[in-house]
């Protein structure tokens, strides 16, 4: 039997097109393929919001911080349960992440936890739209308003999704999305930025492009800047062409890949409710794209139900282990992440799964519950 993937691009003759296209164009780099690519992503969230793409969801979120000269002696409130990559992003800059505990039912920030560890040198909150979900975020901006904090949203999972019928991104302090192979789509790799301060969309087109100013202009103009001036710190984030152009062709599939992934969403839901020993995550199903599908595997048998679905050929995948328990980044005080670092367990979805691939893993899951 063939092995059931966790997660997988879905890519295929348009993207191999779009990409002998840039080829035979000749200039593989940063142009016109990324300034169209940002202008889809714009007028796709609508909002009117400035868009950037860079190499990564990781290089968005350090850009992000590092545009609002956050660094040394600072501090940064983060969801323990994220991937690793929210965390590096912080102490790239030389701020300390904060590690907060989430809440059990969708694993989203426990605000008061984060309360807890407000200090004079916090400067911002980092959400996670943990499984495309972010339940409660309108509080976390009334936290960062009445505390002066800036809200960076990690929406790596969320792209495509909606909150209270608004897409994500198109409102927000800034909002940093994935593009890496397996998310909700994908530019081989990379990631952008939405916000609608000018400053900091500035901050963060030159941060990209080695803290050159208005390079990006120049490029889109098919120029390069010789002289120059720079006033920051830079990095070499930038998206390429090539990315852009498969990033694009992913942008017409997204209503489909959207459809599927919900679809399969809902089968599992519908499912696994009330099996023994197994609990879902409550999220607004309705509005998300959902990027990962996980349960809680109560009574400490989530590495033996691992173990079974591996046996039968089933990926299983951990999103994520706690953050406050890896030696950079070691903190106490996160009970409720710890209890879920345990049972978490993410069961395939992505746009190609099948529905015999699902039946697989459905039958598997109910056999171990005991449920036939
Ligand atoms: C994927 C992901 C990132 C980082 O994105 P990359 O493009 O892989 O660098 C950040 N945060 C979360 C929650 C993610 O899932």
């Amino acid at each position: 039997m063939n092995t059931i993937r966790l997660s997988r691009s879905s890519v295929g003759a348009e993207e191999s097109a779009a990409l002998a296209r840039v080829i035979d164009a000749g200039y593989l780099g940063m142009g016109d393929e990324v300034r169209l690519f940002e202008e889809e992503i714009a007028s796709l969230i609508g909002g009117n919001r400035h868009v950037i793409c860079v190499s990564t969801g990781t290089s968005a979120l350090h850009l992000a911080v590092a545009a609002l000269d956050i660094g040394p002696g600072h501090e940064v409130l983060i969801p323990s349960i994220t991937y690793v990559a929210s965390f590096q992003a912080v102490s790239a800059t030389g701020a300390r992440p904060v590690a907060c505990d989430v809440r059990d039912s969708d694993v989203f920030l426990d605000l008061k936890s984060a309360e807890q560890r407000l200090t004079r040198h916090t400067r911002a909150i980092m959400p996670v739209h943990y499984g495309s979900s972010a339940r409660g975020l309108e509080e976390v901006y009334a936290f960062a308003r009445s505390n002066g904090l800036r809200v960076i949203e990690d929406a790596a999972h969320a792209f495509g999704s909606t909150r209270n019928g608004i897409n994500v991104g198109a409102e927000g302090d800034i909002i940093c999305f994935s593009f890496d192979g397996i998310k909700n789509i994908t530019s081989g790799e990379g990631g952008a930025v939405v916000t609608s301060d000018a400053d900091v969309a500035a901050r963060i087109r030159d941060g990209r492009l080695l803290g050159v100013e208005k390079d990006t202009e120049a490029r889109y103009t098919a120029r390069r800047s010789w002289t120059f001036d720079v006033h920051h710190q830079g990095f070499r984030y930038h998206m390429s062409n090539l990315m852009a152009a498969v990033g694009r062709e992913q942008l017409k599939k997204l209503a489909k890949f959207s459809q599927r992934r919900r679809f399969l969403a809902d089968r599992y839901r519908k499912e696994l409710a009330q099996l023994d020993g197994i609990a879902l995550l409550s999220m607004d199903w309705a509005e998300i794209v959902p990027h990962i599908f996980v349960v809680k595997v109560q009574g400490g048998r989530r590495d033996a139900l691992g173990a079974h679905l591996r046996s039968l050929g089933i990926e299983w995948g951990l999103h994520y282990q706690p953050n406050h328990q890896l030696s950079f980044f070691r903190s106490e005080g996160c009970p409720v992440s710890d209890q879920l670092g345990g049972e978490l367990l993410s069961i395939p979805l992505h746009a190609e799964l099948t529905d015999a691939e699902q039946d697989r893993v459905i039958a598997a899951i109910r056999a171990f519950s005991g449920a036939v």
